[in-house]
This record gives C-alpha cells, structure tokens and sequence, in this order.
C-alpha cells in the first residue's frame, strides 16, 4: 500500500510472500478477498515508537529511538528479537515482524509474531552505557509487554548482556518474576542450547536438505557470513557434521582461513575480547585478513559447495549469487533474516541450486525460545540433550513441512515458496476461526 512506500525492506518481504502465495489465494480467492486477510496480516496489530533517553559517561544524555512492533498473535503471544543498531527503522522493525509470523508458524509452536529495536549503537559503549540505555528502553517497553502477551528475545546487538539488563528492569518496575523475555542467563531462566540454537538449527535443516539430495555434508567447503551469535554457532555445528568453514565476516571485513576457521579462537575474539576479525588474523597464521572497501564478493568469492548467510539483510546481491554459482555453489540456506535480494534468490533458483530462506531456516533460534517459554511455565529447566534433541527434531520437520508444501502446489524444490505457504496456512486458518479482529 501507498502508506507504506517509504519502508523498502517491510516492501521487499511482503512482495517475496505475496508472490509465493499467489497459488493458494487463488484457489479461495472468494474467501480471502471478503475475510480482507492479505490486507489484515500486511498490517500489524500494533506499533509501538518511543524515546529512550540515558546518560553517556561523559554525563551527556543521549536520545534514541525505540520500536516494538507487535504484528500478529493469531496463534500465540507476540514474539521476535531486539535489534540495537544505528541502521533500525520502522521499515526494518515491520519486515522483521512480518517475516516473524511465518517463521514462527512453522516451528509448530504456539508463538505469534512481533519484533522490535533501537537505533542504538552498541559498538564502543562501556557496560554502564549498555545498562543505562537497555534499563531505559525497558522502562518504556515494559508497559506492552508480558510472559502471556509479548515476549521479546535478541537479535543484532542484543545478546546475553543486553536481556541481563532488560531483565532485571522489567522485574524491578513489575515486581514480577516471569518469562518476560527469552535469551536469558541460565541462572534466572535461561534455556541451555538456546545460545546454540539459531546456527545449530540452521546446519540441521542444511544437514536434512543435503541428506535428501542424496548428498552428504561431511566433506562440504562452506562459507559464512557475519561472526555473531548465529555464524559462529553455524560455524561450530557444521565443522561437528564434518564440513569446513573457509570464511566468515563482520561489518568491516572478512577471513579466509584455509585450514578450516578455529572456531575456539573466533569466539574468544567475539564474544570474550569484542574485537574484530583483524585479531583472528593476528593470532592465526594460515588466516588472511581482508577490509572490506565497496561492491566487492567478500565471503562469496570463493568456490564452495555451500553458501550460510549469517550477517544482515540484502547482504547477497545477484553478483555476489554470479559468483557463487559459477564457483559452483549447491546449496544456499539463510541464518540471517533476508540476507539474499529478491533477485538473487531466482538467479539461485534458476540455476539448479537448492536455497532454503531464514524463514525456515533459521527458526530455529526462535523454537528454542518458545522453548524457554514452556520450561519457565513449568519451572523446570530441561538438559541441553533435551533441548538440542527437540531443536533438531524441529529443524527436520520444517525442512520435511516446506517441500512438501512446495509439492502441493505444484513448485517442488521451491523452498521459500513452501515455508511461506506453510506458515501462512496455519496463521490464516487461525484467523479465520478468530473472526473480525
Ligand atoms: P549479532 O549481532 O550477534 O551478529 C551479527 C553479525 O553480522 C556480526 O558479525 C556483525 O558484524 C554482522 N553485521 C551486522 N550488521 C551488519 C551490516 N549492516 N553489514 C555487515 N555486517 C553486519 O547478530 P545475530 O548473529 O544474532 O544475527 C544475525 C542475523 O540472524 C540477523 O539477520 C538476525 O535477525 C538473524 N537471526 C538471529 C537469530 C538469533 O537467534 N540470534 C534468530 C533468527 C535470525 P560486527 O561483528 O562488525 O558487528
């Protein structure tokens, strides 16, 4: 719709599901069109902005701007991440929530979709900025949300430190000890795996993809992109399953490592030191350091067998798929959220490579969050065993769900037609019992 223009990445993901879904619209189309349902779940339930005013260390107070988009709940409580980086809008807030319906429907666990954020910029700030910015921001969120209403969780930015200190404030102002929000800290909460859980899930879907091309993992050469929660964890999973990972990123360059990435070294650089992959360069000789300057392939450049996009969205352009292609890529699965442009994903698609988008494949992070959910219902907490074991079962499911919807409509092997029709099945029919709301 017009009133949307200005949001070109809410634009993009709807006009990706639209598409897909044209094959199920039209055969009820009497019925969508009088229920208005394309035009109610385009439309979020709820947008929340708000100012979120703190003190810097030098006694300066700064001002951001918070978001909470609360899009649909038609199947559960609203659910989806915080992202604190200086690029956040409206716009990114809406396509992450939009997207987050249909991801979290295909977890099969009862969870809704929502997302939310800041324009905070984490990089650089001491621990009292953190906590300074994450108690204001809660002091605002916390009058929307609640363990049966809206339960956020991280994303960019956010990691165990920010929900530590968004935890502890939304308790203080509610004086109230709940599920509030996931991502949590074992000792108050916390799922184990949980951490583990977005880029192992993601290498169990790619691992089931592989399997079911009568193919193997063990033996791949993979690349990443991006070296936060979910690359590294993709990183360690698909090195466990027998493949090696050649190269990752950040925002200011990338690695190639061909002995294969030390994925100890990578997160004691990340997540202990919060330094850049130059001291990965630094402390390992077989790697070489690359800045990233403009237009450049990065992680795509060079011959793999499989593509994980872990970093951001739009971040695969059709050149960057050019390359990849020629280099002879076979299979291309999203860990991140839209990190491939629309017109990339069809160049995939039309030349024979398999490409699973962060719909389904990277939901498992948010199906081990709505696994926190039921262990803080019934305070318990579960072995990682147990939570790791689940997450896979869940992965394999998702992946066996979306072929076979691609099936029924008569697209075998479009993966990301298939998720969004099987994700949006279960959300409409939900609606539809629901009645006008
Ligand atoms: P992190 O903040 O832990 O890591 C993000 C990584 O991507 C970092 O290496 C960062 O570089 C890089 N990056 C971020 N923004 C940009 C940019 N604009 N350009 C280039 N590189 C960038 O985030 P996560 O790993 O949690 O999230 C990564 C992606 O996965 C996002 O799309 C997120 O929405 C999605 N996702 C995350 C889930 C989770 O459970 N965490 C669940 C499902 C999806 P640098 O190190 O320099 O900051």
């Amino acid at each position: 719709s017009k009133r949307d223009a200005s949001q070109p990445e809410f634009i993009q993901a709807v006009t990706e599901v639209l598409n897909s879904l044209r094959p199920v619209v039209e055969k009820n189309e009497e019925l969508y069109r009088k229920n208005a349902i394309l035009e109610r779940i385009t439309e979020p339930d709820r947008q929340i902005m708000f100012r979120v005013p703190w003190v810097d260390d030098n006694g300066q107070v700064q001002v951001n701007r918070g978001f909470r988009v609360q899009f649909n709940n038609a199947i559960g409580p609203y659910k989806g991440g915080l992202r604190l980086h200086p690029s956040v809008n409206l716009g990114i807030i809406k396509f992450l929530g939009f997207e987050q319906i249909f991801k979290n429907s295909l977890t099969t666990l009862p969870i809704g979709g929502g997302k939310g954020g800041s324009d905070f910029d984490p990089k650089g700030k001491s621990d009292r900025e953190i906590m300074a910015f994450c108690q204001s921001f809660m002091t605002e969120l916390a009058k929307y949300i609640g363990a049966d209403i809206d339960v956020p969780a991280g994303d960019i930015g956010t990691g165990a430190r920010e929900i530590g200190f968004m935890f502890g404030q939304y308790k203080r102002i509610k004086n109230l000890y709940e599920g509030v929000l996931t991502g949590k800290g074992l000792t108050y909460g916390g799922s184990l795996a949980r951490t583990q859980a977005t880029g192992y899930g993601l290498l169990y879907l790619t691992e089931e993809l592989i399997k079911c091309h009568s193919d193997n993992i063990a033996g791949k050469t993979v690349a990443v992109s991006g070296s936060g929660n979910v690359a590294i964890y993709a990183i360690e999973k698909a090195q466990q399953l027998g493949a090696k990972v050649v190269t990752c990123s950040d925002s200011t360059g990338w690695i190639y490592d061909e002995s294969g990435i030390d994925v100890e070294l990578l997160k004691e650089v990340k997540e202990v030191k919060r330094a850049r992959l130059t001291e990965y360069a630094a402390a390992k000789p077989s790697a070489q350091y690359f800045a990233k300057k403009n237009g450049e392939h990065g992680v795509w450049q060079y011959k793999v067998d499989v593509a994980l996009p872990c970093a951001t969205q739009n971040e695969l352009d059709l050149e960057d798929a050019k390359a990849l292609v020629a280099n002879g890529v076979k299979y291309v699965c999203e860990g991140a959220n839209m990190p491939t442009t629309i017109d990339a994903t069809e160049y995939f698609q039309a030349n024979g490579v398999c490409f699973v988008g962060g719909k389904a494949a990277n939901a498992g992070g948010v199906a081990t969050s709505a696994l926190e959910m039921s262990q803080n219902s019934e305070r318990l907490s579960w072995t990682f065993e147990e939570v790791d074991s689940k997450l896979k079962n869940i992965m394999v499911g998702i992946y066996h769900n979306i072929d076979e919807a691609a099936k029924e409509y008569g697209m075998e092997g479009n993966y990301v037609a298939g998720a969004n029709i099987a994700g949006f099945k279960k959300v409409v029919e939900a609606m539809l019992a629901q009645g006008v709301c």
